[in-house]
């Protein structure tokens, strides 16, 4: 069978570092392939830069994520410019938009302590300028967007975007927007989640993406599969959340067939060529 490949996660994440050893040899003893390792804020590069040097199936991935969008300090964008040029195999991401941290969490949730919430206007203007430097070197934009599809649209049909295309990674936009984001080059990671019976809505957009715009990921450590699937466990982190071992991308692979009615070497086949034609080796 085609190896495996996580087009979507944050290994550098601290819910991760105690077990590094472990999920390396993991992941290495299944075959994973590649797994794209998003840094979100300036602060998170290095630390990717310095993982992939040590993993060679890291392939980094560098952005100002939408939730560290109103942190961004001043010298961000001439940062990641001479990142990318340095580092001539890594993508532009986690970047994107987020309406649910404007106005869908309560101010004194946990996850907002410390973060200037940046407007959407913000947002766009940050987004439109990664997008342009995604375009300018040739990479992949790897795009979270969490209720603000309209303005993603926007976004991207005034932006200059990579010839090579983008990921919607976790794409829970609705089906009928498929072929507007398919037009701009979209490609799209799919992950556990779908499994969920809330989320029932977005196995119709899952099966409308075309077999060449897909992809798999894991969001890993967020989105562990539900207990009696999952192959890989960790312990919970320090607030009691659970945590995703990056190895549970071949439950994701699983279920992904399943939901397309597909055989998983089909699948795994289909994806290695979708991962090579957006990603690129370093
Ligand atoms: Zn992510």
């Amino acid at each position: 069978m085609a190896p495996l490949y996580d087009a979507h996660q944050h290994f550098h994440f601290d819910q991760l570092t105690p077990y590094r050893a472990k999920i390396d040899a993991d992941l290495r003893a299944f075959g994973l392939r590649r797994a794209v390792v998003n840094g979100t804020s300036e602060e998170e590069w290095p630390v990717v830069s310095a993982l992939a040097r040590e993993y060679p199936w890291i392939l980094p991935s560098y952005g100002v994520h939408p939730w560290d969008c109103g942190n961004r300090g001043p010298g961000w964008e001439a940062a990641l410019r001479v990142r990318l040029a340095a580092e001539p195999g890594a993508g532009v991401g986690e970047i994107g938009l987020d309406r649910w941290i404007i106005d869908g969490l309560r101010p004194d949730d946990p996850r907002l302590a410390g973060l200037r919430v940046a407007p959407l206007d913000e947002q766009k203007d940050v987004l439109a300028r990664q997008l342009a430097l995604a375009a300018e070197f040739d990479r992949a934009a790897s795009i979270h967007c969490v209720q603000a599809f309209g303005a993603l649209l926007d976004v991207l049909k005034q932006a200059r975007l990579p010839a090579r295309g983008f990921l919607l990674h976790g794409y829970g936009g609705p089906v009928e927007m498929v072929k507007a984001f398919n037009d701009l080059g979209a490609h799209y990671s799919y992950n556990i989640e779908l499994l969920q019976p809330r989320l029932a809505g977005r196995v119709e957009s899952f099966q409308a993406v075309p077999a060449d715009r897909l992809l798999v990921e894991t969001d890993a450590p967020t989105k562990p599969p539900p207990v009696d699937r999952a192959r890989f466990t960790l312990p919970p982190a320090a607030d009691g959340s659970p945590v995703n071992h990056p190895g549970n991308i071949a439950v994701a692979y699983d279920a992904l067939a399943e939901l397309r009615g597909v055989a998983l070497e089909d699948l795994a086949e289909k994806v290695e060529q979708n991962f090579w034609r957006l990603f690129q080796d370093s």
